[in-house]
């Protein structure tokens, strides 16, 4: 990771900021372009409030004309058909672009979500570019199969691309979100139409400038801006569109499962959202390292995240010492000008968010946990949206802060007296995203591994990652697995030619 004294200061972001005109038109067929109907909306960032851009508001005739772009380019070839090597070319001179422009598409994610500039620096921008790299290389690696169906034929299993692939993705990581579907979808082969967050349009619209400066034909990724209840229904109801490819919330999540079933059976990938339990042992091998462990599972990114470690299951024995040094790191991270090199806590993507947030937390304290640290909104002054890193103590697992994902820095601690009662309560919510589970013993860390109904398991760590492990959901977390070669089977379709062998075979 970058050292802050290697980074521009506060001063330099802040002037690069006021001179930035971020791009806000959709890109449709390789040209920008304002909605058909001239509609904008505002994006606000919750730094301060101002508006950043007027972002073109596509609607349904928009997501139509981008979708027949997509679909001519995908009939004529003009992508799907090039040499593997040649495709691979194009997504690393894509990797490079983007890498290039780094600094400016850090600052772009930072004013519209609010996250520090470091984290956007350090961690949002190579994440997108080491995963469009890992794809790009993948593209001329991957064999097809040949059955072993016996002399007397010959049975491939080819896998071919779908077709149009919808995208529609969050806020909370706009760019590495929408890299994880761009990534293999384009590798594929596929054409793509990017429907972007409201509250986070102005990377993907950058994104997608470069990818045509890197060389992907017009019309092979297109992006339209707008409304989830608009432009993102009327992709996931779009009769030509073979894929939706969808991160957010359950709850949307269920609307565009609907939306495929009522329009044309497309092909339905939901990653959504969690609740997931971080389970400390009374044998856990470093609590001060499953501390700084816990407090960066719940206050990284401000809390916005589908895996935040929401719920601290911790055994009676521990919670004492264990929550007094999670505490303590949490009076550290005051949430600060995310602009600033030196922050590690930004603002909450918007007002609705924060006050959703600030909702769970009143909640919380009516239903009866103790409030260990934090609870307020700060910053008053800023103009901003920002949030104290906040821990409850005594919590019960009915109780809605245990149950609900919230979605912004609070932590939920509930205790346990043996391990049965632990993975009982884990598993006890609709979620399955992540699990962690702290100890010595590797026995009880394998029982607990296969025991938590969740796509990704820690053991003695939080939030490990890599682009080669799937990523994705039990439950109503969703189905379908981002990253690592696992992905391609959301954008691929699997195609089996038999070839007799026997015809003619008498002949000489
Ligand atoms: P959201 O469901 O409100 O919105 C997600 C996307 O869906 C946005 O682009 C939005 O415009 C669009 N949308 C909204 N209504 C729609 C509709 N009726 N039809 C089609 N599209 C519609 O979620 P959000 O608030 O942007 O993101 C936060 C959620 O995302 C959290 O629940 C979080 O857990 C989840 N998430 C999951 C993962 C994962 O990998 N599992 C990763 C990041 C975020």
């Amino acid at each position: 990771m970058e050292k802050v004294r290697d980074l521009p200061d506060a001063s330099t972001w802040h002037e690069r900021a006021r001179a930035l005109r971020p791009g806000a038109l959709a890109l449709i067929g390789g040209a920008l372009t304002p909605a058909r109907s001239g509609a904008t909306f505002d994006d606000v960032s919750p730094i301060d409030g101002r508006i950043l851009a007027q972002v073109a508001a596509g609607d349904a005739a928009d997501i139509d004309v981008a979708v027949a772009a997509a679909r001519t380019a995908f009939e004529r070839r003009v992508w799907a058909d090039q040499p593997p090597a040649r495709r691979k070319r194009v997504l690393l001179r894509f990797a490079e672009l983007v890498e290039a422009a780094g600094e400016e598409l850090a600052l772009l994610e930072t004013l519209d979500v609010g996250k520090p500039i470091r984290d956007s620096l350090t961690i949002d921008v190579p994440a997108t570019v080491g995963c469009l790299r890992w794809y790009a290389e993948a593209i001329d690696k991957l064999y097809d199969e040949i059955a072993p169906t016996g002399p007397a034929a010959l049975a491939l299993v080819t896998r071919e691309p779908v077709g149009v692939v919808g995208a529609i993705v969050p806020w909370n990581f706009p760019m590495i979100m929408a890299a994880w579907k761009i990534a293999p979808i384009l590798a594929a082969g596929n054409s793509l139409v990017l429907k972007p967050s409201e509250k986070s349009p102005l990377s993907a619209i950058r994104l997608a400038e470069l990818a045509l400066q890197a060389g992907l034909p017009p019309g092979v990724f297109n992006v339209v801006p707008g409304e989830g209840a608009t432009a993102g229904r009327a992709l996931a109801l779009h009769m030509d569109v073979n894929a939706i490819a969808f991160t957010g919330s359950t709850a949307t999540g269920k609307v565009v499962m609907e939306c495929a079933a009522r329009s044309n059976l497309k092909r339905v990938s939901l990653e959504c959202g969690g609740k997931s339990p971080n389970i400390v042992l009374a044998d856990c091998p470093d609590l001060a390292q499953a501390a700084q462990a816990a407090a960066a599972a719940i206050f990284f990114n401000q809390g916005e995240m589908c895996s935040a470690g929401s719920r601290l299951l911790v055994h009676e024995s521990v919670r004492e010492p264990l929550l007094e040094q999670i505490t303590a790191i949490g009076r550290g991270l005051a949430p600060d000008d995310p602009l600033d090199p030196r922050t590690r806590l930004g603002a909450i993507v918007d007002e609705a968010q924060t006050r959703r947030v600030l909702g769970y937390i009143d909640a919380g304290v009516r239903e009866g946990a103790r409030l260990a640290l934090g609870g307020q909104r700060t910053r008053a002054d800023s103009g901003g949206c920002y949030i104290e890193p906040t821990v409850f103590d005594a919590v019960r697992p009915q109780m809605r802060i245990a149950r609900e994902e919230i979605f912004g820095p609070v932590l939920a601690t509930l205790t346990f007296s043996d391990l049965d009662e632990a993975l009982r309560i884990a598993n006890d919510v609709d979620y399955g995203l992540a699990a962690a589970i702290w100890t010595r013993d590797i026995n009880t860390a394998h029982r607990a591994a296969g025991a938590l109904r969740a796509g990704t398991v820690y053991v003695n760590c939080y939030d490990a990652d890599d682009i080669t492990v799937p990523f994705g959901g039990f439950k109503q977390s969703g189905f379908g697995r981002d990253k690592s070669l696992h992905a391609f089977d959301k954008y691929t379709e699997l195609k089996t030619t038999w070839i007799d062998l026997t015809a003619g075979a008498g002949r000489t």
